[in-house]
C-alpha cells in the first residue's frame, strides 16, 4: 500500500494522554490532566440511574434532550442576560472539544484565516488544519498573558473569519477583563470575524471577578459559538457532556456537522443533569469550592522552590522552576513524573514554536491529602 498522507504530520498523541499515562504507568501523584480526584454528588448520579431506569436509554433528540437544553437557556439568560432559543440555537455536544470541532468544521472553509492565542488549548490548531484553515497565532507570555490587542488588529486582514477566545483560560489560568471585550468589539465591529469562545470553565471564577463570556456583550454574542462543559463543574470530566450555544445562523451550520459527527450525546446523563441544573447552588457554589483549593495548594507551593503565578480561575495553578532548573520544561515535567512523583502539564507544547517560559501546570481539583502528599514531594526539589 502506498504509504499514507499524513493530515496532522506535526501531531503527535495530546499531552494529556501522554502524561496521564506516564503518571499511572511509574506511580505518580497526577496533577497533569484536568480532573477531580473526588466524586461527583451522590444525587446527580441517583438522577441518572433514574433516567436509566425510567427507559432514557434511546437516541436522546439529534441537537439534545429539550429539557436539558431548556435549562441551559434559563441559566443563560439569568446569569448572562442572552436569551437562545432553546429550539435553534442550543446544541447538546460530547464535551467542549466536540463542540469545538464542529464548530470550526462547521464554518471554517479552505484558507480561511482563525486567530489563536498561545498558549491555546491543543485541540484548536489541527481542528483549524483540517477544515483547511489556516492557523495564525499569537503568542502570550507570563506572568499575566495580556492579549496585545494592537498586535490582533495587525493579524487581521480579509482572510481573517474567526478568532478563537478562550476565558478562564487553560493552561495560563487568566481571565479577560471587560477592557479585552470593549478592544475585541471594536475590532470584529462591521468586520466578517466569527468568534469561537471556549468558557468549559466559565463558574471556575475567583476573587469575586467576573465572567465576561460572549453572552453578557450582544454585539459579540451575535457572532459568537459559545461552548461550554458539565465535565468541569459537576466533577464527571468521563462523562463528556457540554453543549455549545450560537445564533440560530451559526447553529444551523454546527448541526449540519454534529448529525453527522456523534448525531447524539448520550440520553440518560442529559435528562439527570436538566434535573440538577434547576438548583443553582450547584454551580453558584462553585467559585468559592475551589477558591479554597486554589489557596490551600498555593499556601503549599510557596514553601517550595516554584514561583507562583497568578490564578484567576480554572483548576490550574502554573508556576516558573527558574530556581530549581534550566532543563527544558518537557524535560522537567517527565523528570519530575518519574522522580519526585508529580505529573505536570508543561506549557510550551501549547505554542506552536514550542516557546518554552519554563512553566508548568498543576491541577489542583484534588482532595486536600492529594496536594498535601504532591507538596510534600514537590519540596524535595
Ligand atoms: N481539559 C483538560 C486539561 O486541560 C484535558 C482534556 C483532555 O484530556 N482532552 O487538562
Amino acid at each position: 500500500m502506498t504509504p499514507i498522507i499524513s493530515k496532522l504530520p506535526q501531531v503527535g498523541t495530546t499531552i494529556f494522554t501522554v502524561m496521564s499515562a506516564l503518571a499511572a504507568e511509574v506511580g505518580a501523584i497526577n496533577l497533569s490532566q484536568g480532573f477531580p480526584d473526588f466524586e461527583t454528588s451522590p444525587e446527580l448520579i441517583k438522577l441518572v440511574n433514574n433516567a436509566m431506569k425510567n427507559g432514557h436509554n434511546q437516541y436522546a433528540p439529534m441537537p439534545g434532550v429539550m429539557a436539558l437544553r431548556e435549562e441551559i437557556a434559563k441559566k443563560t439568560e439569568k446569569l448572562y442576560g442572552a436569551v437562545y432559543n432553546p429550539d435553534t440555537e442550543i446544541t447538546i455536544t460530547a464535551g467542549g472539544t466536540q463542540a469545538i470541532f464542529t464548530a470550526i468544521t462547521a464554518v471554517i472553509n479552505p484558507n480561511d484565516e482563525v486567530i489563536i492565542f498561545e498558549p491555546a488549548f491543543d485541540c484548536y490548531a489541527p481542528a483549524i488544519k483540517l477544515a483547511g484553515g489556516i492557523v495564525k497565532s499569537l503568542e502570550l507570555s507570563p506572568p499575566d498573558y495580556r492579549i496585545p490587542w494592537d498586535m490582533v488588529k495587525r493579524l487581521i486582514n480579509s482572510k481573517t473569519r474567526m478568532i478563537i477566545l478562550n476565558t478562564p483560560h487553560n493552561p495560563t489560568a487568566t481571565i479577560l477583563h471587560k477592557e479585552d471585550i470593549d478592544e475585541l468589539s471594536a475590532l470584529v465591529k462591521n468586520q466578517d470575524i466569527l468568534i469561537l469562545s471556549d468558557e468549559v470553565y466559565e463558574h471556575l471564577i475567583f476573587d469575586g471577578e467576573m465572567h465576561h463570556g460572549m453572552a453578557r456583550y450582544p454585539e459579540l454574542q451575535q457572532r459568537s459559538f459559545i461552548v461550554a462543559s458539565f465535565g468541569k463543574p459537576f466533577h464527571a470530566t468521563g462523562w463528556k457532556v457540554g453543549y455549545c450555544m450560537a445564533p440560530a445562523f451559526l447553529m444551523q451550520e454546527f448541526r449540519k456537522v454534529h448529525q453527522f459527527l456523534v448525531f447524539s450525546v448520550n440520553a440518560p446523563l442529559q435528562y439527570a443533569i436538566a434535573e440538577h441544573l434547576k438548583d443553582e447552588n450547584t454551580y453558584l457554589s462553585l467559585p468559592d469550592f475551589f477558591q479554597q483549593k486554589r489557596d490551600y495548594f498555593r499556601k503549599g507551593l510557596e514553601q517550595t522552590k516554584f514561583e507562583l503565578l497568578p490564578c484567576s480561575g480554572t483548576y490550574f495553578q502554573s508556576v516558573t522552576f527558574n530556581k530549581i532548573t534550566d532543563e527544558k520544561d518537557s524535560d522537567f515535567a517527565l523528570r519530575l513524573t518519574k522522580e519526585i512523583g508529580v505529573a505536570a502539564i508543561p506549557t510550551s507544547v501549547f505554542y506552536t514554536q514550542g516557546t518554552d517560559h519554563h512553566v508548568l501546570r498543576f491541577c489542583f481539583a484534588k482532595r486536600q491529602e492529594t496536594l498535601d502528599k504532591a507538596v510534600d514531594r514537590l519540596l524535595k526539589l
